[in-house]
């Protein structure tokens, strides 16, 4: 069965050289990151950035009609990017899906990091893009795929980031993922659940087989995963 690596640091900060990440990592600390914590709240000022070594963040938005995941990030990316774009606050509220660890720095600090260390600057602008590549196929996703390639892909995303067979989710945060109602996603996991493919009991996923999972995610998990690899495999054209 196909693993993924175990997480052993922050991609990003792992792509930089020796030199320009023992720059960085002066105004780095490290920070807990607990099930459930909120790091940002709509509209409220965004003190830090984050670069999480383990674990899940969801950015959500939260609308009349319930809540839905725009965006995720883990050890591959960093959460601040509205810091480097100069704003003070984001529509979006972002929280610990899955617990870990990471790094964090002041709103200052990253600025005057990008400012002092160009590298840093570009590989934080490519992961921008990488980002809303991945916010741009989650909302063509959204409206094409079915509930089960989703999910599959969703959990796909997720194991990927946590690097263990046993994913804690609860169905109820499933749903909100999802944007769907929890009878809904009942039934979504339940049918990858009768295939094998994963086993789902007390608020824990077990990825059973996951090559199956990849072939039952739609083609959207390729395209999400290629663009976070080229971020950090290719050289910036600038
Ligand atoms: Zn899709």
């Amino acid at each position: 069965m196909h693993s993924p690596t175990p997480p052993t640091g922050n991609l990003l900060l792992a792509a930089l050289s020796p030199d320009d990440r023992a720059q960085v990592e002066r105004c780095l600390e490290p920070v807990g990151l607990p099930t459930g914590k909120v790091l940002y709240e709509p509209g409220e000022r965004m003190e830090h950035a984050y670069f999480p070594i383990s674990g899940v963040i969801s950015m959500v938005s939260d609308m009349e009609q319930g809540t839905v995941e725009v965006g995720t990030v883990g050890r591959e990316g960093m959460l601040g990017i509205p810091i480097l774009l100069l704003s003070a606050s984001t529509t979006t509220r972002a929280f610990m899906q899955v617990p870990g660890q990471g790094w964090r720095c002041s709103a200052a600090d990253l600025l005057r990091c990008t400012t002092e260390v160009p590298a840093f600057s570009r590989l934080l602008h490519r992961y921008m893009l990488a980002l809303f590549e991945q916010v741009a196929q989650s909302a063509a996703c959204n409206r094409l795929h079915t509930l089960e390639e989703r999910c599959a892909r969703w959990l796909l995303m997720v194991h990927d980031r946590v690097g263990d067979e046993v994913l804690p989710l609860k169905q109820s945060f499933l749903a909100d993922m999802l944007g769907v109602h929890r009878p809904a996603v009942t039934l979504a996991a339940g049918s990858l659940q009768t295939a094998g493919l994963i086993r789902y009991s007390r608020g824990r996923v077990h990825i059973l087989d996951r090559p199956s999972l990849e072939q039952a995610a739609c083609a959207c998990y390729r395209v999400v995963s290629d663009s976070f690899a080229r971020l950090r495999n290719e050289p910036a054209t600038v």
